[in-house]
């Protein structure tokens, strides 16, 4: 099946589906008044925080090949090695090969999406190296045989007696439904793990170009320990996650926190600078920053689309658009869902297979109103349509009707004759319709705008 038709069947599925769509926009009504709180509360003009951090941006993006070479010289001077993968493949060869040396058996990892993007876990799989999710909600939907739902919350399309169920079955714990007794059983399962590991890998959120230093925000701390526990950590980083100096942090960490999950700041911020030092008593003896091109200098090179690798990967713009809201992250099958991969995937992946979710979208904008990094992501959809249409990888109907839709348009005459003849299939139509598509169709209301207009004239 393609994955266009794939998308149309899930599609169909979930919107029908009322206890799908009742838990997901209960979480995100929960977000929504938890987002608008914290902006009036944290910021005193939401709007110029927006335009400050896209300005910021902006300079990253007109001088990242020199800001991620003073990253790596940086960096690299404390002891870290830094490698560039080009794709994915190459990425995973690089921590193959880091596994083989360190003949690692056993992998601990904290959210990441490029390593969703790198299909790290199926690595891992085929290399006979477990891998455990130390993210809570990670961890959920590892067990649950599932992809994550959402960039940020990826479980969250379950229910708390559907995880009590998975953790008795997977992990042998006690039933419950206590959201607390739920994660304290994560966390003693996790324990073991991640002193057990040989590697520990994670993403960042952001990389320092002038202080050579990652940095990791999260909530429950796992980040921390997957990166300090094992012996070697590897940090997979796509190349888009450049800020210039430390103390641009005072801006993007609370933007981020409160798009992201509505709070003011995250729990846990780590600002990691290297392995363990001469006379540290703790943290990795090794670690590796892997640099993930994987198209995005593709991006980069189109000007009009170089803005979307502003993306601070907050998942806003996923809960404000109508279409997520209403056939879910899975329906998408991308590691990226929502406005933000409907811009990106086709990118990645090619307009052959991937065009067609730069059509899930009404255009609304509500993406662009809520990106704190102030992206144009529904005009970005409208080039992707466009690059899609150049390309011919629209379908011949679609082509054939707008055409037809165009051809109508540009003349009174035949816009006039389309209208009346409207009409009147509407009323021949209408009642040979089972009820349920009747409920669908609005009413036609008794005149056109065209008499309407004429009689205001009058
Ligand atoms: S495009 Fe904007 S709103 Fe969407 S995830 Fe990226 S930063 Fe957040």
């Amino acid at each position: 099946m393609s994955e266009n038709s794939r998308f149309l069947n899930q599609s169909q599925l979930f919107s029908r589906d009322e206890n799908h769509r009742l838990k997901i926009l209960k979480a995100i009504s929960t977000y929504d008044d938890q987002v608008d709180r914290m902006k009036s509360d944290q910021f005193i003009d939401w709007q110029q925080a927006r335009l400050a951090a896209a300005k910021i941006k902006k300079y990253v993006l007109n001088n990242l090949p020199s800001l991620l070479e003073e990253f790596e010289e940086k960096i690299s001077s404390r002891g870290t090695k830094v490698l560039w993968a080009r794709n994915k493949e190459e990425a995973q060869k690089y921590f193959i090969d880091i596994a083989t040396q360190h003949q690692a058996k056993k992998v601990v990892k904290s959210k990441s999406m490029t390593t969703e993007e790198i299909e790290f876990n199926e690595l891992c799989q085929n290399n006979g190296i477990e891998v455990v999710e130390s993210d809570l909600g990670e961890l959920i939907v590892q067990l649950a045989n599932e992809k994550p739902y959402h960039i940020v919350t990826p479980a969250m399309h379950k229910s708390k007696s559907e995880i009590g169920k998975l953790f008795q079955t997977r992990l042998g714990a006690p039933s419950t439904d206590d959201a607390e007794l739920l994660t304290m059983i994560a966390r003693e399962h996790l324990r073991q793990i991640y002193i057990s590991s040989d590697i520990g890998v994670t993403g960042a959120n952001f990389i320092v170009a002038h202080d050579g230093a990652l940095v990791m925000t999260e909530n429950e701390g796992n980040g921390r320990l997957t990166m300090s526990c094992p012996p070697v950590h590897v940090a997979f980083v796509g190349i888009e996650k450049v800020i210039p100096r430390l103390m641009d942090l005072s801006l993007f960490l609370p933007l981020l926190a409160t798009s992201g999950t509505g709070q003011q700041i995250t729990g846990y911020n780590s600002i990691i600078r290297g392995p363990r030092q001469r006379g540290e008593i703790d943290g990795p003896e090794e670690m590796y920053v892997i640099l993930v091109d994987n198209g995005r200098s593709e991006l980069y090179n189109k000007d009009h689309f170089r803005p979307i690798l502003s993306c601070i990967r907050c998942g806003a713009c996923l809960n404000a658009c109508p279409v997520y809201r209403t056939i879910g992250g899975h329906t998408y099958h991308t590691p990226y869902q929502g406005p933000i991969g409907s811009v990106i995937t086709p990118q990645f992946r090619g307009m052959e297979e991937w065009s067609h979710l730069s059509f899930a979208s009404s255009l609304c904008a509500s993406c662009t109103s809520v990106c704190p990094v102030n992206i144009n992501i529904h005009e970005l959809l409208l080039e992707n349509r466009w690059e899609a249409h150049q390309k011919k990888k629209t379908d011949f109907t679609w082509n054939l009707g707008l055409k037809m839709w165009a051809w109508i348009m540009s003349d009174r005459f035949r816009l006039n004759i389309v209208s009346k003849l409207g009409r009147h299939i509407y009323r021949l139509f209408m009642p040979i319709l089972s009820q349920s598509k009747r409920k669908r169709i609005p009413d036609l209301p008794s005149k056109s705008f065209k008499d309407m207009w004429n009689n205001y004239e009058q």
